[in-house]
Parts: structure tokens; sequence; C-alpha cells
């Protein structure tokens, strides 16, 4: 099956006073129908500006679109007419935030809102599209929804509130959703299920994921294959279960180190030294050589190139081997 979003080359730039921030270096990645693809890096790294221009939501000046292509069943967003491609970005695709109260807008209820795509985009009328809202707050597990679709956002907690923006980005049935660290400014518990949910919804609506987050420790569960980015790159990209098992990139090794686990508490956590690196000026060579345990001299000047480890995995460090551990058998 031909994937249903792919992304070839993608570079991103922005303009800035103190020059050119080169946010986006590069970036390939493909999703297949009823996929979940993890990305994943710390702020910064390119991740969220990727998904913003396969949106097109790209903050334009001072951010462009220099290279790429960004293909979505087989169709280059890039190049299609506006009206076509409002058509796609509209029904096809959906966005889903970190922060839910500045998404929705605070002066209509929830009802309105949703029913307000229906409305839109399927020419319902008010009575219909408010029976669908109700509908659609069920099926995210909002309850009370019959009571709730007359309220407004502040009225919800965290957690809720993303349910609604869960159920917004679902209601046109698209084929593709981006969930943008989703759960971050969530309590942990909170998090589980919003995740939980997202995952069941989109096994049921048999979508495309691409779930955006900084936390290796959310996805293992939920996603099919990840992509680590850096400094606007991608330095690993694997199935979920490989890169637990064996990262075969220094920062992803990093990354996972990082995260707490329940059988070691009280052993100090292992967070990556430095910095992530300023995009006006990034390090020659290995833009993590700076930061990295592995790092020798051929590092500071030579760019690894995204290194073919297996048919579905790929590295972007010279001593991927090494990473992985082969020299210890
Ligand atoms: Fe570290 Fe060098 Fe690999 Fe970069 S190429 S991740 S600096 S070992
Ligand atoms: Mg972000």
């Amino acid at each position: 099956e031909p994937p249903l979003l792919d992304v070839r080359d993608l570079h991103v730039e922005f303009r800035t006073r103190d020059g050119v921030a080169r946010a986006v270096n590069g970036v390939s990645y493909a999703v297949r129908p009823r996929q979940t693809l993890a990305v994943l890096g710390e702020s910064g790294s390119g991740k969220s500006v990727t998904a913003q221009a396969v949106m097109g939501i790209l903050d334009s000046p001072p951010g462009f679109v220099t290279r790429g292509e960004i293909l979505f069943r087989g169709e280059d967003l890039l190049t299609m007419g506006a009206e076509e491609r409002r058509r796609v970005r509209g029904a096809r695709m959906a966005m889903i935030f970190q922060d839910a109260l500045s998404a929705l807008n605070p002066v209509l209820t929830v009802g309105e809102q949703l029913g307000e795509m229906f409305r839109v985009h399927r020419g319902m009328s008010r009575k219909d599209a408010r029976a669908r809202a109700v509908e659609l707050m069920d099926r995210v597990r909002i309850p009370a929804a019959r009571d709730r679709v007359g309220q407004y956002p502040h009225q919800f907690s965290g957690g809720m509130r993303q349910r609604v923006m869960i159920a917004m980005a679902l209601a046109l049935e698209p084929e593709l959703i981006i969930a943008d660290e989703p759960t971050t400014a969530l309590d942990v518990t909170v998090q589980a299920q919003v995740m939980e949910l997202l995952a069941e919804l989109q096994r049921e609506y048999g979508m495309g994921l691409i779930l955006i987050t900084h936390d290796l420790g959310v996805v293992a569960d939920v996603a099919d294959h990840i992509a680590v980015m850096y400094a606007g790159r991608i330095v690993e990209t694997a199935p979920v279960h490989e890169i637990y098992k064996r990262p075969a990139h220094p920062y992803t090794k990093g990354l996972l180190e990082s995260i707490p686990r329940l059988d070691q508490k009280g052993r100090e956590l292992y967070a990556i030294k430095g910095l992530p690196p300023n995009l006006l000026n990034i390090p020659t060579g290995c833009a993590f050589h700076p930061r990295c345990p592995l790092a020798r001299d051929v590092c500071a000047t030579d760019e690894p190139e995204l290194y073919r480890i297996s048919a579905r995995r790929g590295s972007a460090c010279h001593f991927w081997r090494e990473c992985l551990g082969e020299h210890q058998r």
C-alpha cells in the first residue's frame, strides 16, 4: 500500500533579523494508512515545524519551505492549487495541539464549535449539527455530553478539553491526524488516558497518525514506527520495539536513559548534557557532536548520512555499530 503521507527531503528556514535559522534540513518520512508514526525530539528539533509545513500553517513569513515535496496520496501539497490544497487540509487532515484552551474559541460553546464543522463542511442544519456534536463528545468519552454540549471551553478540565480537541479533529473523519504534544500539558494519569483514547480511535477510524512528542515514554504502546529528530534532521528511524531494545544513535540512547523507570526509583536520572543547538549556527559535522559521549574528531568535521541499517532502520551516526553494541559481541 502506498504511503498516505510522504514527506521528501523537506527544508524549512526562518529568515530572521539575526540570520537564517535552518529549522528543517532534509527531512523525509512516510506514514501509511492505519499506521502511527511518532516523531520525537527536544523543542527546536524541527518536529513541529515539519508538521506545520505539512498542514500548511507555517508562519510565513518568516518561515519558508525552500526545498522538498509533501505528497499526500501521491500528490504534492506544495505545488497543488490553493483551492484543492484547502480541501485536502480542511477535511482529509486534522491537527491536535498541545494547548486546547488557546486552540478553541473561548466565546463559543463546545457544541457550537463542533457543530460548525458539520454546518460548514457538511451543510447540516443547526439542530442536526448539535446532535452530531453530542454523538462525538460521547465518542471521545466526555461524560454527560448532552448537558455539557452547551458549555464553554474554560468550563472543562484540561483532560476533557483535550478530548474536545480530539473530537474536533475527528469530526470530518480525516485520513490523517497530526497530534503535536497532545498530552504534554496534562497530569501523568490523564496523559495515559488521553493517549489510550487517541490510539483506540485511530484503530477504529483507520487513520494515519503522526504523534509529535519530546517524551519517548508516552509512545511505546501506541506507535508503530519512530523518527527521532535533532537540529532539523532525522537522526534515527526504526520500528518502535527495536528502538527501545537497541538504539542505534547516541542521542536516542540518551533520550531512553532519561525516561523515569519505576524499578529504578531513587536512581539519578541520566540527562543529555548541554543544550540543543542554535539553529542560526548549527555545529559542523554531526550536529550532536558537542553533546555526544561517543564523539571523535571525525564527528566535528564530517556530517553523517542516514546510514541504512536494515530495511526499516536508519541511523545518522558514524559509529552506529558501536552504539548498537556490536563491539561487545
Ligand atoms: Fe556522536 Fe559522532 Fe555519532 Fe554524531 S556521528 S552521534 S558525534 S558518535
Ligand atoms: Mg513543538
